[in-house]
């Protein structure tokens, strides 16, 4: 054993390092609370930014404490209650201890001997899901890395329900149909799986941006006289967008007429099954024959944990039936313990762990608080929006994520408006908002991610948007 080994793996030195890092990361919190970190997004454009890297790595190797410190530093802040841009949580604090515990132990997964602790967990986990969505006993389900990843392990299965491809191949044109609103996972998922531009079947939204479910029977019936076969339809619970949720209740009823496979992505909105006060949102949830719900988006734990939930058990083998003598013995046993028969990854991470420290640490009411109190948060919003003249909604929203733009009066279009406000917010970086465009119009979009953003702090970003229009 070299010097250099021995010393990387000293106990104390880890200790030493581990106390520091934990006492700075302490530090971010308290600041990040308090108000005294002064940007939300420290933004430099890219070249700036890898520049500055590049000077850093050039220093040669250093002292850890110090790299970690510029990471914080030079860091988009999620626990900064003025953050509210991407569908990203700012994760519970015990939850990131159990990826630097994971971190260390480093469990592979895959097979039921590399995850002694984390498969249990796993399907512990799964269960609770399932009861939640109203799923019987048959149900089951994984976790995988993140909701793209399981969308397409989601259409994988319905494929390998509904056809033989996995074995024969086919000269067939599978197609899904999705609302045009969908995630572009999903669009990516069926390129993925060969259904090319006509494979993918985008039905119309109306003027909340939910699936056109008055369109389904016209739009399976213009795709069959083309030679296609329809295999699933994809219902966004809520879509990414606006938060808009599809109308699951019809979106089954009409993959029930027509024997399609019918997914829920519910990457963000699915985690309303844990509040009484807005389950009605996902109303025929229950009916799908797959449901996805990322972990890291409502329900607080970091990136990336999300799971995969099948109303038969027997739907999640099918996916990725192969042989490999060297991690099961059968390939056709379907032994949940080994959670690799189910996934795309090998190898895979011990997200189970960081859920699972949330439960233990905080119990299941905060995932019931976080998403309550953050759909809350978005028809507070809206409010106010309303009640300032100047400003306009693009819809009435049903979750978290709201649109909204500054009406124009002057001669610049409210497009050019809005975007240069963006982007000025952006540059300042007191606040990290995003932007969407909708039908040609391009909307300020917020995602109330963090359950210690307030009115008052909503009040802030609405004044702010005010005062950089006056100095435009
Ligand atoms: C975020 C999101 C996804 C993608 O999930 P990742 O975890 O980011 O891969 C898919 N569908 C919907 C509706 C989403 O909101």
């Amino acid at each position: 054993m070299t010097p250099n080994i021995q010393k990387a793996f000293s106990p104390d030195l880890f200790r030493q390092q581990a106390h520091a890092l934990v006492d700075q990361m302490a530090d971010y919190l308290e600041q990040a609370q308090s108000g005294s970190l002064e940007t939300v997004i420290p933004y430099k454009d890219p070249e700036e930014s890898l520049a500055f890297w590049q000077e850093d790595y050039q220093q040669g190797q250093s002292d850890v404490a110090a790299f970690f410190n510029k990471t914080i530093q030079h860091s988009t802040h999620l626990h900064h209650p003025r953050y509210m841009g991407h569908q990203v949580t700012p994760p519970v604090p015990v939850a990131a201890l159990a990826g630097l515990l994971s971190g260390m132990l480093n469990n592979g997964m895959a097979v039921y001997e590399m995850g002694l602790v984390s498969n249990p967990l796993e399907r512990i986990l799964s269960e609770l899901l399932a009861k939640k969505i109203g799923f019987d006993n048959n149900a089951s389900g994984l976790l995988t890395s993140g909701g793209t990843l399981a969308n397409l392990t989601a259409l994988l299965a319905a494929r390998a329900a509904k056809t033989g491809v996995w074995e024969d191949g086919t000269s067939e044109r599978l197609a899904v149909m999705v609302s045009e609103e969908a995630h572009y996972c999903i669009d990516r998922a069926a390129r993925i799986m060969g259904m090319g531009d006509e494979g993918i079947i985008k039905v119309p939204t109306n003027e909340r941006f939910q699936i056109r479910t008055d369109l389904l029977e016209q739009y399976y019936k213009e795709a069959s006289e083309k030679g296609l076969r329809v295999i699933a339809i994809i219902g966004s619970a809520c879509s990414t967008s606006t938060g808009s949720y599809d109308d699951l209740e019809a979106i089954a009823a009409f993959a029930q007429k027509h024997q399609l496979w019918f997914h829920a992505d519910g990457a963000h909105g699915g985690a309303v099954v844990f509040s009484d006060k807005y389950r009605h949102l996902v109303k025929g949830l229950n009916k799908a024959d797959s449901v996805v719900i990322d972990w890291h988006k409502m329900l607080m734990a970091p990136a990336l944990t999300t799971a995969l939930i099948f109303r038969r058990d027997d739907d999640a083998f099918k996916t990725f039936q192969q042989k490999a003598q060297y991690l099961w013995a059968n390939q056709h046993s379907k032994d949940w313990f080994n959670s690799g028969k189910r996934t795309f990854e090998c190898t895979k991470l011990m997200m189970s762990l960081k859920v699972y420290a949330i439960l233990k640490a905080h119990g299941e009411q905060i995932f019931t608080d976080n998403v309550e109190y953050l759909y809350d948060l978005g028809q507070t919003f809206a409010k106010l929006v309303k009640a300032r003249p100047n400003f306009e909604l693009a819809l009435e929203p049903e979750s978290n994520i709201v649109c909204f733009r500054l009406k124009s009066n002057s001669a610049d279009s409210p497009n050019n408006l809005n975007a240069s406000i963006r982007k000025k917010l952006l540059e300042d970086g007191k606040f990290y908002i995003v932007q969407t465009t909708l039908a040609d119009k391009l909307y300020l979009r917020v995602s109330l991610m963090n359950p210690l953003t307030t009115e008052v702090d909503l009040i802030a970003l609405l004044d702010e948007i005010e005062n950089i229009a006056n100095q435009l």
